[in-house]
């Protein structure tokens, strides 16, 4: 079995692979109905959120499907938005915006810095007109770990509606969504939930939802008609039903092994034993600890090994690593620690990864 060491999609769990294997399903029938509604329960009951005031809202899709959901369902006509950017995912989202003529500023970082808050205060003293402020949680270009807390007291003095990007995040990380002042967070099944490729979701507060625009700007995207249909039972369109099974399953498996709190101390396990592994064969972290993610670390490549080299020697002994995306394509490498991989997989990785460096020595 090959090890997958990128973020997403992930190994499986038996448990989830042979939930595929239940009956073929038609999603206009009652046993898919509930199947969806447990699946919206579940998926509050990670964070636990109350269902009066919370929605999650299932999609068929890859996780990039719930960000432009969200940032189209709920930027409205006359509003605007501001992007924070610092890294792959932030430019993604103003990708979006930019595609649907929606209004927008950006503050650009280069990938991996930390979010300036002084330059934030400063943009949005200067602009007093945005409505909405999207970012990355967890930026995976880098593994930085972006600090949503001050984030959304900063929104909150300012009424400023906070959209989330938490697709490599979800399940793993703290999202205190109440106090950080969170209005919608988009996520997939196939990263920290350990589910396969097929379905995205955003969990939105209700109010939002009922505040956004009548006429949508996109039919196959919109929040509002997927939610007033679920609340119903329904669905606008056809559903990734089998993706849906292992999605119901992960979370129930989730749940059994104690919630969101453990898998992150789970994970936090596996990345201090890459982190100080590799530290110790000489493969420096891209980032510090404090500033990462449990979820994936970045790392310079070691000398004299290029990326596809180290990737290939790696891959025929069983571990599929992720490579850096575009500038820092020849500098680094990234290492997830999502899905279902036991310690022995990682110590056996970091063997493999020290055998590779001693033979270029
Ligand atoms: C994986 C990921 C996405 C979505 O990518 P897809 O290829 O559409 O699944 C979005 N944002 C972040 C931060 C991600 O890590």
């Amino acid at each position: 079995m090959m090890i997958l060491l990128n973020p997403g999609p992930v190994n499986l769990s038996d448990r989830v692979r042979n939930a595929l294997l239940r009956p073929d399903l038609c999603h206009r029938e009652v046993e898919f109905s509930q199947l969806q509604s447990q699946i919206r329960e579940k998926l509050l009951q990670v964070y636990d959120l109350p269902g009066e005031g919370w929605a999650a809202v299932l999609l068929t899709g890859s996780g990039t499907a719930a960000m432009e959901a969200m940032v189209t369902s709920l930027v409205p006509k006359n509003g605007k938005l501001l992007v924070i950017e610092n890294g792959v995912y932030g430019e993604r989202l103003s990708k979006i915006a930019t595609i649907h003529g929606i209004e927008y500023l950006t503050l650009h970082h280069p990938w991996g810095d930390e979010i300036d808050i002084k330059n934030l205060v400063t943009l949005l003293d200067e602009n007093n007109d945005i409505t909405h402020l999207a970012v990355v949680h967890h930026e995976t270009t880098t593994g930085r770990l972006n600090d949503l807390a001050q984030l959304g007291t900063i929104c909150q003095e300012r009424n400023i509606l906070l959209l989330v990007d938490a697709v490599s995040s979800f399940g793993a990380e703290k999202l205190n969504f109440e106090s950080w002042g969170i209005t919608a967070c988009a996520a997939t099944a196939n990263k920290c939930l350990h589910g396969i490729p097929g379905t995205c979701f955003v969990i939105v507060r209700r109010d939002a939802l009922a505040g956004a625009d009548t006429i949508p700007r996109t039919l196959y995207l919109d929040l509002r008609t997927y939610c007033q249909q679920q609340d119903k039972g329904g669905t606008p369109f056809t559903q990734s039903v089998q993706a849906f099974y292992a999605l119901a399953e992960a979370l129930q498996e989730l749940e059994e092994q104690g919630g969101w709190r453990v898998r992150h101390s789970y994970y936090s396990q596996l990345v201090s034993l890459v982190r100080n592994g590799l530290l110790a064969i000489g493969i420096e972290p891209l980032l510090s600890a404090t500033s990462s993610s449990v979820v994936l670390n970045a790392f310079n490549l070691p000398d004299n090994l290029s990326y596809d080299e180290f990737h290939d020697q790696l891959k025929a002994q069983g571990f599929v690593i992720y490579a850096g995306q575009g500038t820092l394509a020849k500098s680094i490498f990234r290492v997830s620690t999502m899905g279902a991989i036991a310690h022995a997989d990682m110590e056996r990785f970091l063997a493999v990864v020290k055998q590779i460096i001693t033979q270029i020595k």
